[in-house]
Parts: C-alpha cells; sequence; structure tokens
C-alpha cells in the first residue's frame, strides 16, 4: 500500500539535496509531487529523476509573486494541497563581525521570510488533515563556529511552527518540523568547499557526529515521508531531528 496515495505534495527547492530525495520518495508512494526551484534547468532535470508526472514550477522563495503562482497552478491543477514541505533554504558562513548586511538579508529573505509567506499563501489551499513539514537545521539549536546568522534564520521557523499548530488546528493541519544535522548534499559545495578539501571537511564532520557519519538524503526523504503520511497522524508541532545523535554533544 502507497503511503502517500492520490496526494498532492509541493517540495520547495525539490531540485537538489534532501527536496529532491523526498520529492523522489513522496512520488513513488503515489502523490502528485509538484517541485519549486529558482532556475528551469535544474528544475527540468529534477522532473525527470522523479517521474511519475512530476511537476516543476519555477521561483524564488523570497518573491511573494512566485507564491502567489504556485498557489494559483496547484488550485487550478489539483484543486487543493495535502503536503506542503518548505525545504528550499542556503546558508552563508561568516563569523559575525564579519557578517554584511547582504549575507543576512539573503539568508532570512530565503530561510525566514520564505517559509513564512509560502506557507501564509498556501494555506488556504490546504485540504483538512494536511501536513506542513518545516526544514529547519540542528544548527537552530546548537552553537558553530560562523552560523550566527544561519541559526538565527532557522531559528525562527520553530515559533512559526508552533502558532501555526495552533492556528490549524481546526482543520486538522498538522505543523512540523524536519531539522536536518550535517547531511552530503550540494549545499556543501557551496559552503566554499573545494572537492579538494571535501574529504577532509567530510571526515572533520563526521568525527564531530555520534554515527560517526554525515547523513544519506534518503534518511532524510524517509523522515519527511513519516512526517506527510499518515503515519505520524497524532504527531504536530514536533522538531524531529534526524543528525545521527549530533544534537547531545
Ligand atoms: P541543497 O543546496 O541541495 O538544496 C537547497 C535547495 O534550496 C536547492 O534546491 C535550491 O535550489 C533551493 N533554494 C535555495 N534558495 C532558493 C530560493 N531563493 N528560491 C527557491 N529555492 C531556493 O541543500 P540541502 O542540504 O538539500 O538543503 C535543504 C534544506 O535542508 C535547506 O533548508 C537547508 O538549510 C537544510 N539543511 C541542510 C543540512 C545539510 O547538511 N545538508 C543541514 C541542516 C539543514
Amino acid at each position: 500500500m502507497q503511503r502517500l496515495a492520490g496526494k498532492v505534495a509541493v517540495v520547495t527547492g525539490g531540485n537538489s539535496g534532501i527536496g529532491l530525495a523526498a520529492a523522489c520518495l513522496f512520488a513513488q508512494e503515489g502523490a502528485h509531487v509538484i517541485v519549486t526551484a529558482r532556475r528551469n534547468e535544474t528544475l527540468e532535470k529534477a522532473i525527470a529523476q522523479i517521474g511519475h508526472g512530476a511537476i516543476g514550477i519555477q521561483g524564488d522563495v523570497s518573491d511573494l509573486e512566485h507564491h502567489a503562482h504556485l498557489a494559483t497552478e496547484v488550485r487550478r491543477r489539483f484543486g487543493g494541497l495535502d503536503i506542503y514541505m518548505a525545504n528550499a533554504g542556503v546558508i552563508t558562513l561568516t563569523s559575525s563581525h564579519e557578517v554584511t548586511p547582504e549575507e543576512y538579508d539573503q539568508q532570512f529573505n530565503i530561510n525566514t521570510r520564505g517559509i513564512f509567506f509560502g506557507v501564509q499563501s498556501i494555506t488556504p489551499l490546504l485540504r483538512d488533515k494536511a501536513s506542513i513539514i518545516l526544514t529547519s537545521s540542528l544548527a537552530a539549536t546548537k552553537v558553530l563556529d560562523g552560523h550566527a546568522v544561519y541559526a538565527g534564520s532557522k531559528a525562527a521557523i520553530a515559533a512559526f511552527a508552533r502558532h501555526w499548530a495552533l492556528e490549524l488546528r481546526a482543520r486538522r493541519i498538522r505543523v512540523n518540523i524536519l531539522s536536518p544535522g550535517p547531511v552530503d548534499t550540494p549545499i556543501i559545495g557551496k559552503l566554499g568547499i573545494t572537492e579538494q578539501i571535501r574529504p577532509e571537511f567530510l571526515a572533520q564532520m563526521s568525527a564531530l557526529i555520534p554515527a560517526g557519519r554525515l547523513g544519506d538524503v534518503q534518511e532524510l526523504a524517509l523522515a519527511a515521508l513519516y512526517l506527510a503520511s499518515a503515519d505520524s497522524s497524532f504527531v504536530n508541532g514536533i522538531e524531529l531531528h534526524v543528525d545521527g545523535g549530533m544534537s547531545l554533544v
């Protein structure tokens, strides 16, 4: 039995890393999947990889018109939505005394504002018992070098989730947070880690994680599937840490 048979799911930033793995799994489990991404070429590659009739909507989550367009398209094509995974995110690692206003604004515009207005825009379309999944980060609750702004931009998500879980309770809509620890995705390349130093970087990271390794996107996708499906029907307002135990140390 497919866990998401007939459900309609949106995954933002579903062209790469955790979002792409979740989109693939949701589609395999019977969902009609819509992924968003900034660039058309990566979107098309992702849609081909996801298969199962997945649809791509191009746009930037920091742009409110994108959210309005996405909502219009979901309504036109499906009439409503069962799963909204707000996954798109960016990170810049900089010591606080060197952070520029541009870096600050970029992370808050995408990681925080993008999630807030994405949920605001899509909520009228959500069907009763829908599931909202917000991708945060271990960094939201742990002090890590150079992470202050990123951590702040993710920490706000916990407050949003608490409010939305109660605001939407009459419709039985659940709101939960997926909080990854280090996962080997393209985001690591975006930290300025070159291919040359990548093995050393991964080894150093692995030593900090009780599991002794980074997470795999499939492990995050399975956790997202749990939160998306009726398997978690009595789970609301939680932060699910999928971090190999790193939040313990
Ligand atoms: P990734 O770089 O592979 O994926 C990020 C996705 O967000 C990409 O699809 C990218 O196109 C999209 N995106 C970025 N800015 C966007 C914008 N303005 N508009 C629309 N889409 C945008 O990285 P990932 O590791 O898969 O990251 C997914 C989420 O997980 C992010 O929110 C990230 O902060 C979070 N996270 C990742 C890790 C990790 O170690 N990989 C750890 C903790 C949290």
